[in-house]
């Protein structure tokens, strides 16, 4: 198993210590672990979200340096450090700035905020945006002027994340009015040779992963071949949880393998 997206409690989210995830991922027999903290300094353009603790990015450094300085694993599993980057048009630069010369495996872009609507989390974004059609398509256009972040990123993070929270009867993103610009997406992605992650983080019936079935076949009909599963544990027993479940997508879309990265270079490993 691989998983390439958890957080530990340096993440404003997570309660375990990068020790104890680890410690449970090497339990769990996992050959590629990653811990990919929260940068969201997109937050800090919103009233509300502006008092979320942000990445001390000074404590993070320190403290794997510290761990791999002594680390050795049992089975050989590398442990991976990483950053999931929340993209935002007015935080772009401070991001930038904040990971530029940090020795990292890979950087995971995400769209958790978008203009006029806070993150969907907080359930702000469907008071302000109450029809499905817009409520999306600003989601994807996100997504879209995610792709091109004036720093260095390898994998786009969870496509799709609008859906986790919205309101609607048929919550798909893939329904025909959002193709075109579903195909916009992933021929970017395709052409910059980025992964997508498939993560399992996802609480709503029918639905087991984002991105969905439609997207994952479409980005393999497009020439992609870069995926990597996602768990986004917050907790030690969430990590590579839902393991089969992406494995499953992976194969239903036609993907062979999966592609995690080591100092930033990608590496393809079995499903
Ligand atoms: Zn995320
Ligand atoms: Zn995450």
């Amino acid at each position: 198993m691989i998983d390439i997206h958890t957080h530990s409690k340096l993440s404003h989210d997570g309660k375990f210590s990068i020790p104890e995830m680890v410690a449970e991922a090497e339990n769990k027999g996992l050959r590629y672990y990653a811990i990919t903290e929260h940068l969201d300094r997109d937050y800090r353009y919103f009233f509300r979200l502006r008092f979320c603790k942000q990445l001390n990015v000074d404590k993070y450094r320190r403290e794997r340096e510290a761990f791999l300085k002594d680390y050795v694993s049992e089975n050989g599993m590398y442990v991976a450090f990483g950053i999931e980057a929340g993209h935002s048009k007015k935080s772009m630069r401070d991001t930038k700035r904040t990971l530029k010369g940090e020795k990292l495996d890979f950087v995971i872009n995400s769209i958790h905020t978008i203009a006029g609507g806070e993150d969907p989390y907080t359930k702000v974004y469907y008071t302000r945006n109450k029809e499905k059609l817009d409520a999306y398509n600003k989601y994807l256009d996100a997504v879209y002027e995610s792709l091109f972040v004036p720093y260095d990123y390898q994998v786009v993070g969870h496509i799709g994340y609008v859906i986790r929270y919205a309101p609607f009867e048929d919550i798909s993103i893939c329904t025909p009015e959002f193709h075109a610009k579903i195909d916009d997406i992933l021929k970017e992605i395709v052409s910059q040779d980025k992964t997508i992650e498939i993560n399992t983080r996802i609480r709503k019936e029918g639905y087991n992963q984002l991105p969905e079935d439609y997207i994952l076949k479409r980005f393999k009909e497009l020439g992609g071949t870069k995926v990597a599963y996602a768990s986004d544990a917050h907790r030690p027993e969430e990590i590579a949880g839902k393991y089969d479940i992406g494995v499953e997508a992976a194969k239903k879309a036609g993907f062979e393998y999966w592609t995690v990265y080591k100092d930033r270079q990608p590496v393809k490993m079995e499903f």
